[in-house]
């Protein structure tokens, strides 16, 4: 049965190709049909992946699309992201996910890191409540993180300077987001966090990815996709009985709603949301 209060959004990265951007306007156009209330893009700070995330934006706000920016300084000035906050703003955007981002290879240390939390301190100062802001939280611990109550004290320090949720980095163990939502409790978090789901489409970029981003795959799932070595078809059908039991376990105790990291596909994310029955 559909349940109205449950968020749904659907997250992209920027195509680089025409063709690419043209195959993401059929992947969007399906996957609207499941009634998501955002699209988010994911930001390459800096230079030609800025204005790719800026194209898409834009030409989705122009089609009537709610589609909100990931945004970071990266090696950006203030004017710089005042710019395009202000362009952003003028296309109808309402809404920003808020990053600090990572350092680009090969920028070494002239690259200056701006702590998420003073970029949204930052957008509020200049453009008070017009956007809705979104920031990055992570249930299994940030990679950087000097310990998990610090890494809890730095969400807090984003919704204390204006965050209104938060999205986590994905997980396949529901239970780190349980005792991770008890505890933002605990340290006074009461704005909805809502969980990141990465379908699973392909083993070994799968491995790759997550060492990358301090998300843990169990011994048992790496074991059960290990099995199937390269025969994909079963590695889709097992990840989307899986991630859809996530899901439901996640939404059955209090999840707010789901944020999905589609990779420009429409599958297997529309058969996931199917399963759920819930939207
Ligand atoms: P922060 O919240 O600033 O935290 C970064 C690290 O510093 C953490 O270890 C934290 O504990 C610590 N910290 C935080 N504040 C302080 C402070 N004031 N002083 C000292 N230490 C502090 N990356 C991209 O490049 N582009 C994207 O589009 C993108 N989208 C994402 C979307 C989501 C939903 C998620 C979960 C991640 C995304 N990422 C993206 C990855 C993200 O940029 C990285 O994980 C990055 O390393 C941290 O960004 P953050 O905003 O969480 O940083």
């Amino acid at each position: 049965m559909t349940d109205t209060s449950l968020r749904l959004s659907f997250e992209f990265f920027p195509p680089k190709t025409p063709a690419g951007k043209a195959n993401l306007a059929g992947v969007r156009d399906e996957l609207n049909k499941l009634g998501p209330e955002f699209f988010s893009v994911t930001y390459g700070a800096g230079g030609s992946t800025r204005d790719n995330t800026r194209g898409i934006v834009v030409d989705y706000r122009a089609a009537g699309v709610s589609i909100a920016p990931h945004l970071s300084f990266g090696g950006d000035d203030e004017d710089t992201m005042k710019a395009l906050l202000q362009s952003y703003q003028e296309a109808g955007v309402d809404r920003i996910v808020a990053l600090r981002g990572d350092m680009p290879s090969g920028m070494g240390g002239a690259y200056q890191m701006v702590y998420a939390n003073q970029l949204v301190a930052f957008i509020r100062q200049h453009f008070g409540d017009q956007f809705q802001l979104e920031v990055a939280a992570y249930p299994e611990v940030h990679p950087e993180a000097s310990s998990y109550d610090a890494d809890l004290r730095y969400l807090k320090g984003k919704f204390d300077a204006g965050a209104d949720s938060a999205i986590t980095q994905y997980f396949y163990n529901p239970d780190a987001y349980f005792y991770f939502m008890d505890q933002c409790q605990r340290q006074g978090i009461d704005q909805p966090i809502y969980p990141g789901i990465m379908p699973i489409l392909n083993y070994r970029n799968l491995i790759r990815f997550s060492e990358g981003c301090g998300a843990e795959i169990p011994r048992w799932l790496r074991k059960r996709l290990e099995s199937y070595a390269d025969d994909s078809a079963s590695i889709k059908a097992f990840g989307i009985d899986l991630v859809s039991e996530l899901c439901e376990t996640l939404l059955d105790n209090g999840a707010p709603g789901l944020h999905f990291y589609t990779m420009n596909q429409a599958e297997p994310t529309t058969t996931i949301v199917r399963n759920l029955e819930r939207f």
